[in-house]
């Protein structure tokens, strides 16, 4: 399950989640729409996965996140053991919030480090100080999670290679049992993109390999353990939300711009905050934009979405329609895929994009069964 929290203090230049900034009044009436939609969905479960992302879901008040995990509970049961995780920037976690969270479910947090440089924090907008970062992992510690995650963000323009040295040292001097390391992107509409089109410097694509090959390097030296092209993990400390989503399992997203996959079919909320609020507070479904995933279309995002671990994908018509393909041979030579035994591996995790796009150029196979991706309508 994913419950999408859209708060946060002040739209970062290079979001283009569905967030919104400086609304937390509306929380308390968001956390109610979230519960109704819970209500209204069909049963299913028990759940092995529950992930708060945002927007920040630290923002909300414990007491509401706790209210939206126990309606979910009662409404599709939660596993022994799952994983209940949530999303949380530096500068609102305290021990008393995480003791409170850890009270209510939760076991696993994934805080928005983003960087070890006070300039770099700065230029990704974000109001958080180192200090904050290294308080906030002792804080979840001291409060009993199971898992502690950071995320940072690796090749920003102002961040220099020892600014990233740098960083990449002190997030594992904390010990973390998760880290994802996600490049800068300039997502079209955020003001990156306008100042980047206004003549700023953009991302060095060349320096984000060098930062992933670092963070690879030393994750490793460290005793985490790559498992997807942006992650990595101490044993047993996989994120199985994003395991499951890249192996095309099945889940349900609640609350605005939430996206959910089931029975072949995917679907989306209504992305603006007051709508979602006023549709669901109507009795009436926020879901749109339905979509069959069938056939070919199914074959190939199995594909997409499995060549993103490590162990690779089950090869399947797919993985052998580009084994095959002129593209793929090429990608072959090259070393940048291989097979063990069924399973297409990326050999060359930083090119992993470039076979995407292999993929997505394969000629649609058509047969008896295999279809296409269709709309369904509202
Ligand atoms: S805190 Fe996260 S979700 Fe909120 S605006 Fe910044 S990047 Fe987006």
């Amino acid at each position: 399950m994913y419950l999408h929290i859209p708060f946060c203090e002040e739209v970062c230049p290079y979001c283009d989640f569905a967030v919104v900034a400086g609304r937390d009044q509306l929380a308390s009436r968001y956390g109610e729409a979230l519960v109704a939609e819970i209500r209204a969905a069909t049963a299913w479960g028990p759940l092995d996965a529950v992930n708060f992302g945002g927007g920040t879901p630290s923002r909300m008040p414990a007491g509401l996140l706790e209210r939206i995990l126990q309606e979910l509970s009662s409404r599709f049961g939660i596993r022994k053991g799952a994983e209940v995780s949530l999303e949380a920037n530096p500068e609102d976690w305290t021990l008393q919030k995480a003791e409170s969270l850890v009270a209510a479910g939760f076991n696993r947090v994934s805080l928005g480090a983003q960087s070890f440089d006070a300039e770099v924090l700065s230029y990704l907008g974000r109001r958080h100080t180192p200090a904050e970062i290294v308080g906030a992992v002792t804080a979840a510690r001291r409060a009993g999670f199971d898992s502690v995650n950071l995320d940072l963000i690796m090749g920003s323009p102002p961040e220099s290679a020892s600014s990233w040295s740098e960083t990449l040292r002190r997030a594992l001097e904390t010990n973390p049992d998760h880290l994802s390391t996600y490049a800068l992107t300039v997502e079209p509409g955020t003001v990156l993109w306008k100042n980047v089109r206004a003549g700023a410097c953009s991302p060095d694509p060349d320096r984000q390999a060098e930062c992933w090959e670092e963070a690879d390097r030393e994750c490793a030296r460290t005793g985490l353990v790559r498992y997807e092209v942006s992650n990595a993990a101490r044993p047993g400390h996989h994120c199985r939300y994003n395991l499951s989503v890249w192996g095309q399992g099945e889940y349900l997203g609640f609350g605005n711009g939430a996206h959910s996959f089931r029975d072949g079919r995917r679907w989306e909320n209504l992305r603006g905050l007051e709508r979602y609020m006023d549709t669901v507070e109507a009795g009436r479904s926020p879901n749109r934009r339905f979509e069959l995933i069938e056939g070919w279309a199914a074959e190939t995002e199995r594909v997409l979405l499995g060549i993103r671990r490590r162990a690779g994908v089950r090869s399947g018509r797919a993985g052998e329609a580009l084994w095959k393909s002129p593209r793929g041979r090429e990608l072959r030579r090259a070393g940048v895929i291989g097979l063990h035994g069924d399973r297409l591996v990326v050999e060359r995790p930083l090119l992993t994009d470039e076979v995407s796009r292999a993929i997505l150029a394969l000629p649609q196979q058509e047969s008896a069964g295999l279809g296409k991706v269709s709309g369904l309508g509202g």
